[in-house]
C-alpha cells in the first residue's frame, strides 16, 4: 500500500465517523474500506449520525429517484450541523458514490451544507479531502475526476470484517454501455485488480476468520489481469488461485455478465469444489431484439446456453438473475419471451425492475417509452413466475442435507442463521457453531429461507 496524504487536522479534531451506505454489495466494501482507511487517524465508527464528526452518505445511482432520496437525507441532516455548529462544535458532511459521481456540482449548489463531494474512484484520498474541508469551513469540495492511479494502491489491505464472510473487489468499471445503466459513467472503465494484490487481501480476510469469499465487481468476470507467471488471468484463473490458499472454504462471485461468461470459467465450475454451485447471471430480457435495444451483445440462446454448460458442469447449479420489464420498445410478444426464458431456465432467485429513466442514458430519450401501467401489469405476472420458481427451489430442499456456513444468531433463543450454498438464508437448531460450515437437514421451507437442524454425513 502507498501512503495516502493525511492532514493533520484531521487527527486532532475529528474522531467518529458515520457512514451510511446504498445500494449494491461493493458500496458496502466500499464502506469498509473507509473505516480501515480512517481507523489510523483516529476515527471510530459512529452508531447514529448525531454522535459523529464526520458524517458519509456513500450512495447508489441504480435504483429510480436515487439522486432525490440522498437530497432527501441530506435535509435531514443540515438541522443536526446547524445545530453542532451553534454549539462550537464542527461536522462534515461528504456524500461520495455514483450519485456523487453523477450529480457533481449539483449536490454543492442544492445542498449548500454539504462540505465534500467526491467519486467512487477517489475515496482513498478521503484522509486529505477531510482535511481540506475542515480547513476550508464551508466552501464545498468536489472531487469527481477519474483519478490517474489506482485508489486500490493507496487502500489499507484489509478491510473491515465481520463475521466468517467477505466481500473482495477484484474488479471494477464496465466498458459494456448497456443502454439503460449509468455505472460505465459513475464508476468508469474497466479496471482488474493485479493478481497479487487480490491474493494478499484474501490471505488477511483468512487469518481475520473468514471462510468465504465473494468476489466482487460490476462486471467481475471481465476480470483480466497479469499473474505472477506473466501470464493473463481471468476470472477463472484467478478463482483456482484462490482455492489453493489454505482456510478458503467458499467462493463467490458477482456480478457476472453472460458475454464474459468463458471456457475457464465455466472449467472452474467444474474442477474447483470451493465454488458455489449459484450465479447471479443478469439477463434482462428474452427477447433478442430489446437484448439488441439494450446493447447487452448476448442473445437469449447465448444465455440458455451458458445456463446448460453450468448445470453440466457442476452438479444442482442454481441461477440467479436480473430482469427489466417494459423497456422503450417492449412488445407483449417480447415480453412473452422473456417469460418464456424464465421457464425454460428456472431460476432459484431473481430481481425484476420496471424500467426507469436514467438521466444521460441512451435508453432514457429512447423511443417506444412504455406506459406505466403497461410496465407495472408485466411486472405483477412476471415476478408470480419468479417467486414460484423460488419457492418451488426452496420447498425441493427440503430433506435434503445441505452445508450452510452459520453467520450470526437467529432472532430466537437457540438458534443461528446461516447460508447455504445457494445464498438462502437457513435458520438452524444450534448455538455455539457460529463461524463454522456445518451439515444442516433442511425441514422447512418459505418463500425467502429454509429451516433445519444439524446433521451429519454431508460433505462440507
Ligand atoms: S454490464 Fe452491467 S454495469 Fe455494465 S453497463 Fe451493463 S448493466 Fe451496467
Amino acid at each position: 500500500m502507498k501512503e495516502a496524504p493525511i492532514s493533520g487536522d484531521v487527527q486532532h479534531v475529528v474522531k467518529r465517523v458515520f457512514i451510511k451506505t446504498y445500494g449494491c454489495q461493493m458500496n458496502a466494501y466500499d464502506s469498509a474500506r473507509v473505516i480501515k482507511l480512517l481507523e489510523p487517524l483516529g476515527f471510530l465508527p459512529a452508531v447514529e449520525p448525531d454522535h459523529a464528526d464526520v458524517i458519509i452518505y456513500n450512495t447508489c445511482y441504480i435504483r429510480d429517484k436515487a439522486a432525490e432520496k440522498v437530497y432527501s437525507e441530506l435535509g435531514k441532516i443540515r438541522q443536526m450541523k446547524i445545530a453542532r455548529e451553534r454549539a462550537g462544535g464542527t461536522m462534515i458532511v461528504a456524500v461520495g458514490g455514483c450519485v456523487a459521481q453523477a450529480e457533481g456540482a449539483e449536490i454543492l449548489h442544492r445542498a449548500p451544507f454539504v462540505d465534500l463531494v467526491y467519486g467512487p474512484q477517489s475515496y482513498h484520498r478521503l484522509p486529505e479531502l477531510i482535511g481540506r474541508a475542515l480547513r476550508k469551513g464551508g466552501a464545498g469540495i468536489i472531487e469527481t475526476n477519474f483519478p490517474i492511479e489506482s485508489k486500490f494502491d493507496y487502500l489499507p489491505e484489509t478491510s473491515a470484517t465481520d463475521g466468517p464472510t467477505a466481500f473482495l473487489t477484484v474488479q471494477e468499471g464496465c466498458d459494456k454501455f448497456c443502454s439503460f445503466c449509468v455505472v460505465p459513467y459513475t464508476r468508469g472503465a474497466e479496471y482488474s485488480r493485479p493478481v497479487a494484490q487480490v491474493l494478499s487481501e484474501a490471505r488477511h480476510a483468512f487469518e481475520a476468520g473468514v471462510r468465504e469469499i465473494t468476489l466482487l465487481g460490476q462486471n467481475v468476470n471481465a476480470y483480466h489481469a497479469e499473474g505472477p507467471d506473466g501470464k493473463d488471468w481471468g476470472l477463472g484463473r484467478l478463482i483456482r488461485e484462490l482455492a489453493e490458499l489454505a482456510g478458503l472454504d467458499r467462493i463467490r462471485y458477482t456480478t457476472s455478465h453472460p458475454a464474459d461468461v468463458d471456457d475457464e470459467l465455466i472449467a472452474a465450475h467444474r474442477d474447483v469444489p470451493q465454488l458455489m454451485p449459484f450465479l447471479h447471471l443478469p439477463v434482462q430480457s428474452g427477447a433478442d431484439r430489446i437484448l439488441r435495444a439494450m446493447n447487452r451483445r448476448h442473445t437469449a440462446d447465448v444465455y440458455r446456453r451458458i445456463a446448460d454448460r453450468l448445470r453440466a458442469a457442476q452438479p444442482d447449479f442454481a441461477l440467479s438473475s436480473d430482469f427489466i420489464v417494459g423497456f422503450p420498445g417492449e412488445r407483449e410478444e417480447d415480453f412473452l419471451a422473456t417469460l418464456n426464458l424464465v421457464e425454460e431456465i428456472g431460476f432459484a432467485q431473481a430481481f425484476s425492475f420496471k424500467y426507469s429513466q436514467r438521466p444521460g442514458t441512451p435508453a432514457a430519450s429512447a423511443e417506444g417509452q412504455v406506459p406505466e401501467s403497461v410496465k407495472s401489469h408485466r411486472l405483477d405476472i412476471l415476478q408470480r413466475l419468479l417467486k414460484r420458481q423460488q419457492r418451488d427451489f426452496n420447498e425441493a430442499c427440503v430433506g435434503k442435507t445441505l452445508s450452510v456456513l452459520l453467520e450470526k444468531r437467529g432472532r430466537h433463543d437457540g438458534q443461528l442463521v446461516g447460508r447455504s450454498p445457494y445464498l438462502q438464508s437457513v435458520h438452524v437448531a444450534a448455538t455455539d457453531q457460529a463461524g463454522e460450515i456445518v451439515p444442516v437437514l433442511i425441514l422447512g421451507a418459505s418463500a425467502n429461507s429454509l429451516s433445519g437442524s444439524l446433521a451429519k454425513g454431508c460433505r462440507v
